[in-house]
C-alpha cells in the first residue's frame, strides 16, 4: 500500500468544517464524506459535505448534501474518473436507509483528501439515493483493506465499493445453527462479482459477516468471518497456522496428512495435504481460487515445503466455472513422492493419482485394521494397496482387488518396496466376489472401502443396494470368528443408513455379527458440528460370529 495512505490522522489542525452547526464541541472538527454510487458503473464519485455538524448527519432524518466533489479537487481528483453525479448536491441521504447514516471519518487535517481519510479509519459508504444502493453501504476499514491487499490494485472508485450479498432469513437460520454455506435460493440480492470477498447482510441491514461469494455453484455464499470480523489475507494466514497446529499436536506416524480440511478448518473449500517435503492443494470454489497467492505464501512461509502443487482437476471445479488444472505453484514436484505411513513407504503419484494421491483419510482405519490381520486377508477397492500392505504383515496370505490397472501396479510396486506379499488382482469387485463365494473361497478378515456409491441425494437407493450387495457377499466369504471392516464415504448415506444396510445384509447372510468398531474420517480430517457435509467416511469394524 501506498505510504501515503497508510499516515495516520492527527486529530489536531484545520479542518473542512467552515462554520459548524450544533451545539457538540466535538463535533465541531468533524465533516462528513459520503461515498455517492449512482446506479450506472463507473460513476461513482466522492462528495463531501461540508460545514454540517457530523453529529446532525446521524441524529435527523434527513441530510441534505451540500456540496458536490467536483467543487473540490482534493476530493474529485482521487476517484475522478467518470462524469461527476451532477445530482449529488440535489440528493437527499435518509436515514430510513437498511443502515443508519454513517459518520466517515473526523476529518482533522485541512484539505485531507477524502481517500485517504477513508482509508485511515473505519470507513462507511452511504448511497446516494434510497433504493437498492443499500447492499453496499456499509463496510470495515479491514475489510476494504484486504481487499486491496487481496487484488493489489491501487484504490479505485470500483475498489470503493465492497462487495456484498443480502441474504434472506432462511439463509441467517442457516448461518445460526453453524452452517457455513448459503445456497443461491436463499440470496436476495448480490452486488459481488464471480470469487469477491463479500459482506453478507440480512435483508434488514445487519451485517453478518464476510464470505466468498459464487456466482456459479448453488453454494452461492461460504462464510469466512461473523459480525464484523474482518476476513481479510491475516484471518486466511491465522487459519492455516491453526490448522497445521493442530495437526502437528496429532503426532501422526506418517509423512503425510491432511494440514487442512476446507469447512472444519474454517477455509471453505480449501484442501491442503502433505506429502513428505511437498503440499498439494484444492481450490474448489471460486474465492478460494482468487485467495491462491495469500494461501500459497502462507504455506511457503509457514512450511518452507520443497514444492506446492495445485491439484485443481476435481470435477468440483466444473461447477463452480473453474477449470481444470494441475500445476507447480511453488519450487519443485517430482512425478513420485515418497511419503511413509505407519511403517510402510510409498511412492506416490501426487499429479495423477486419485484424491491429492493418496486416500488420507484412510490412515487410521488401516491401523486399526491392522489389529485384526491373521490367517487370509482380502482388501477390496485397495488402490495403491493401503489396506492390504498393512494388513499383509500380520497375515499369511492378502489378496487385493481393484479394477484400476494402475492402482494394482502401483500395489505390486509397494509390495515389493515393502517386502511384503500381495497377490493383486485387476477385477471388479462384484463380479469377484460371486467368484470367490463360487469358490468356496473363505477369508479372516475382509476389507470394504469403495468409491462413493451415492455421489448425489439421487443416487442414494442405488448405492444401498450397491453397498448391500458387496456386505452380502463379504459376509458370505468370511470363515466364523472372521472380521469385516466395512466402509462408506458416501456423505449422502448417513452412519444411521450405513448401519442399516450392514444390519440387512447381515440378515440375509444368515449371521451373527457383532460391531466391535464405529470408525470415521481420521483426525487430520475432523468433522464441524452442524455441517453434516464434513463427516463423510464412515467405518465399521465387525465380527462375523457365526
Ligand atoms: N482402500 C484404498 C482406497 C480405495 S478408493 C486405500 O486405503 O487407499 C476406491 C478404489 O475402488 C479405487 O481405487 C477404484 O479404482 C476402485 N474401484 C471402483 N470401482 C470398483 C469396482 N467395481 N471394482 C473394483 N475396484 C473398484
Amino acid at each position: 500500500m501506498a505510504p501515503a495512505l497508510e499516515r495516520r490522522v492527527e486529530p489536531e489542525g484545520e479542518d473542512l468544517v467552515s462554520e459548524p452547526e450544533g451545539d457538540d464541541p466535538a463535533a465541531h472538527r468533524q465533516d462528513v464524506g459520503v461515498v455517492v454510487l449512482p446506479r450506472q458503473a463507473r460513476r461513482e464519485q466522492i462528495v463531501a459535505e461540508r460545514g454540517s455538524n457530523a453529529g446532525d448527519f446521524v441524529r435527523r432524518d434527513l441530510l441534505a448534501l451540500a456540496a458536490a466533489a467536483e467543487d473540490d479537487a482534493s476530493i474529485g481528483l482521487p476517484l475522478g474518473h467518470g462524469a461527476p453525479d451532477r445530482e449529488a448536491d440535489r440528493r437527499i441521504v435518509d436515514r430510513l436507509f437498511a443502515v443508519r447514516p454513517v459518520i466517515v471519518d473526523l476529518v482533522a487535517e485541512a484539505r485531507e483528501r477524502l481517500l485517504q481519510v477513508l482509508l485511515e479509519r473505519e470507513a462507511c459508504v452511504i448511497g446516494a439515493d434510497r433504493d437498492a444502493h443499500d447492499a453496499r453501504l456499509y463496510y470495515t476499514l479491514s475489510a476494504f483493506r484486504s481487499q486491496l491487499s487481496a487484488d493489489s490494485r491501487e484504490p479505485t472508485a470500483e475498489s470503493l465499493v465492497i462487495p456484498t450479498v443480502i441474504i434472506a432469513a432462511r439463509g441467517e437460520e442457516r448461518l445460526r445453527s453453524g452452517h457455513p454455506w448459503i445456497y443461491r435460493a436463499d440470496v436476495v440480492d448480490v452486488r459481488a462479482a464471480a470469487g469477491d470477498r463479500v459482506l453478507v447482510r440480512s435483508a434488514r441491514g445487519r451485517t453478518l459477516g464476510q464470505a466468498l461469494y459464487s456466482d456459479r455453484s448453488q453454494i452461492a455464499i461460504r462464510m469466512l468471518s461473523h459480525g464484523d470480523e474482518p476476513a481479510d489475507d491475516r484471518l486466511i494466514r491465522r487459519r492455516i497456522e491453526a490448522a497445521a497446529a493442530f495437526r502437528e499436536s496429532l503426532r501422526i506416524d506418517a509423512t503425510a496428512y491432511r494440514l487442512v480440511h476446507g469447512e472444519a478448518d474454517l477455509l471453505p473449500s480449501l484442501i491442503v495435504d502433505r506429502y513428505g517435503d511437498y503440499l498439494v492443494l484444492q481450490a474448489l470454489s471460486q474465492g478460494m481460487d482468487r485467495l491462491m497467492p495469500v494461501v500459497v505464501s502462507t504455506l511457503a512461509d509457514l512450511l518452507h515445503p520443497r514444492g506446492i502443487l495445485a491439484r485443481n482437476d476435481p470435477r468440483a471445479r466444473l461447477l463452480e466455472g473453474l477449470e481444470q488444472r494441475v500445476e507447480v505453484l511453488e519450487g519443485e514436484v517430482p512425478e513420485s513422492v515418497e511419503v511413509r505411513e505407519d511403517g510402510i513407504e510409498y511412492d506416490v503419484d501426487v499429479r495423477r493419482g486419485q484424491k491429492t494421491g493418496l486416500f488420507l483419510d484412510q490412515r487410521e482405519n488401516r491401523e486399526a485394521a491392522a489389529l485384526y490381520a491373521r490367517g487370509r486377508i482380502l482388501d477390496c477397492f485397495s488402490y495403491n494397496g493401503g489396506f492390504a500392505l498393512r494388513l499383509a504383515r500380520g497375515a499369511q496370505e492378502t489378496i487385493a482387488l481393484d479394477i484400476s490397472e494402475e492402482a494394482i501396479a502401483r500395489v505390486r510396486a509397494n509390495a515389493a518396496r515393502n517386502r511384503v506379499a500381495v497377490d493383486a488382482r485387476v477385477g471388479n469387485v462384484f463380479d469377484e466376489l460371486r467368484g470367490l463365494d463360487r469358490l468356496r473361497e473363505r477369508f479372516d478378515a475382509i476389507v470394504l472401502d469403495p468409491p462413493a456409491f451415492a455421489k448425489s441425494k439421487a443416487a442414494v437407493e442405488k448405492a444401498a443396494a450397491g453397498y448391500k450387495e458387496i456386505n452380502l457377499r463379504a459376509l458370505k466369504l468370511l470363515a466364523p470368528g472372521g472380521t469385516l471392516v466395512t466402509c462408506s464415504c458416501s456423505y449422502h448415506v448417513s452412519e444411521a443408513a450405513f448401519a442399516e444396510i450392514v444390519y440387512d445384509a447381515a440378515i440375509d447372510a444368515h449371521t451373527h455379527v457383532t460391531v466391535v468398531e464405529k470408525r470415521m474420517q481420521g483426525r487430520d480430517h475432523p468433522v464441524l458440528l452442524g455441517v453434516p457435509e464434513t463427516y463423510y467416511l464412515k467405518c465399521l469394524i465387525l465380527r462375523k460370529l457365526t
